[in-house]
C-alpha cells in the first residue's frame, strides 16, 4: 500500500516503542513485579514519550491522548527508575531530553488542528510483567472520526495464536484503504481479510486471559450457546486480539468486564477497532452499538466488546442476549 506520513511517522512510532518493550521486558521485568508497584514499569513510560516525541516531530498542532500521565511520573517510578526512562528515550531518539522534557513529553499541550492521537504504550501491562503478551497501540482521530490504527504485537505468534515467538508482528490500517500487517523488524505488508467463518462452523474465540478482564463464566455460557458444534478457546492479553481476527486466524473476540461500573478505556480498543473493521470484521458492545472514541478517554456508553469476523456477530450477539447478562 501506499503509506501517508501519519501512517509512516506512526509505525516508525510503534517500532520504536516496541523496541524498548522488548529490551525492558527481557531485563527488568522481574525486578519490576517483586518492588510489588502497579503494573506500570519504566517501559510504559518511555514508550509513551517515545511515541509522543516521534509523533510531535512531525504533527505538532496535534493532540494526544495517552493512557500514562506526566504528573505522575514522580510519584510512581523511583529516581533510578526515572533515570532508566531517560536513558531509554534518548537512547531512542539519539536526544539529550531531561526528566522535566520527559514529563512535558508526556503530557502534550492541546492541539489545534482538531485531530487526536490515542495511544496506549502498553497494552496489556499485567501480561507484560507475567511475560506473556502485550500490545503498543496508536491510533489517530480526525474530529469524530477513527482514521488510523498501529499495533505493535512484540512476541504474538499469529502462525500459532496463543504462543509466543520472538518475531513480532505490526498490524495496522488507514480507512478506506485497508488493513496489513508487516514483521515488526521489516518486510513486505501483507492485505488482511477477516475469516469467511459463518455460525455453524468451526470456530475459535478469545477473550482476555484475566479473569478481572473478562467473566469466564459468562464467555464460557456464550461460548455454549452458539451453533458451532466445534468450538475453541483461549485468553489472551493485550489488542493482539483485533490483529488476530483482522488476520483470519480467529473467528471473534468478546468479554465483558465483571465490575458492572467499569466503562473501558479508548486507549484499549481504538486501534484494534479500525484495524479489524478495515479487514472486514465488525466490532460493537453487547448490545451491538458501535464506540465513539471521541468522546475523552472512556467509552461511557457501551458495556462489553464483540469483535468478530462479521459473518458470526448476529449470531455472537443474539448468544451474549440469551444469558441475561444485562439483568444479572
Ligand atoms: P486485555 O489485555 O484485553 O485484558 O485488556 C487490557 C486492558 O483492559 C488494560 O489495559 C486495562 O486498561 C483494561 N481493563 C479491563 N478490565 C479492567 C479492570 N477490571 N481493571 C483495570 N483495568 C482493566
Ligand atoms: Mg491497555
Amino acid at each position: 500500500m501506499n503509506k501517508s506520513p501519519e501512517l509512516e511517522t506512526a509505525l516508525l512510532a510503534a517500532r520504536r516503542a516496541a523496541a524498548i518493550c522488548i529490551a525492558v521486558y527481557d531485563s527488568l521485568v522481574d525486578a519490576a513485579a517483586k518492588a510489588g508497584r502497579e503494573p506500570v514499569t519504566i517501559a510504559d513510560y518511555a514508550s509513551q514519550a517515545v511515541i509522543n516525541a516521534t509523533l510531535r516531530a512531525a504533527f505538532p498542532d496535534d493532540a494526544f491522548l495517552g493512557e500514562e500521565h506526566g504528573d505522575e511520573f514522580n510519584k510512581v517510578l523511583s529516581e533510578s527508575q526515572r533515570v532508566q526512562v531517560v536513558d531509554f528515550v534518548n537512547g531512542s531518539l539519539n536526544s539529550s531530553f531531561n526528566e522535566t522534557d520527559i514529563r512535558a513529553l508526556l503530557t502534550p499541550p492541546d492541539g489545534i488542528s482538531g485531530r487526536k492521537w490515542i495511544i496506549d504504550p502498553i497494552d496489556g501491562t499485567k501480561g507484560f510483567l507475567g511475560k506473556r503478551a502485550y500490545a503498543v497501540a496508536i491510533a489517530l482521530m480526525d474530529g469524530e472520526d477513527l482514521t488510523l490504527g498501529v499495533l505493535a504485537c512484540p512476541n504474538l505468534s499469529i502462525e500459532n495464536p496463543g504462543e509466543l515467538t520472538d518475531e513480532g508482528t505490526l498490524f495496522y490500517a488507514v480507512r478506506g484503504a485497508g488493513a496489513y500487517r508487516e514483521d515488526l523488524n521489516g518486510g513486505e505488508s501483507v492485505a488482511m481479510h477477516a475469516a469467511p467463518t459463518a455460525p455453524g462452523d468451526p470456530m475459535t474465540l478469545l477473550t482476555s486471559y484475566e479473569t478481572g478482564h473478562s467473566n469466564k463464566g459468562l464467555f464460557a455460557d456464550v461460548v455454549e450457546n452458539l451453533p458451532s458444534p466445534d468450538k475453541t478457546t483461549f485468553g489472551l492479553d493485550g489488542q493482539g486480539k483485533y490483529g488476530l481476527v483482522a488476520d483470519g486466524r480467529v473467528t471473534c473476540y468478546f468479554r465483558l468486564v465483571p465490575e458492572a461500573d467499569y466503562r473501558e478505556k479508548v486507549w484499549d480498543h481504538a486501534a484494534g477497532t479500525i484495524i479489524v473493521e478495515e479487514a472486514g470484521g465488525k466490532v460493537t458492545d453487547f448490545h451491538g452499538k458501535a464506540f465513539n472514541f471521541a468522546g475523552g478517554r472512556k467509552l461511557n456508553d457501551n458495556r462489553g466488546i464483540v469483535v468478530s469476523n462479521g459473518v458470526t456477530h448476529e449470531a455472537l450477539l443474539e448468544a451474549i442476549a440469551r444469558t441475561g447478562w444485562d439483568s444479572q
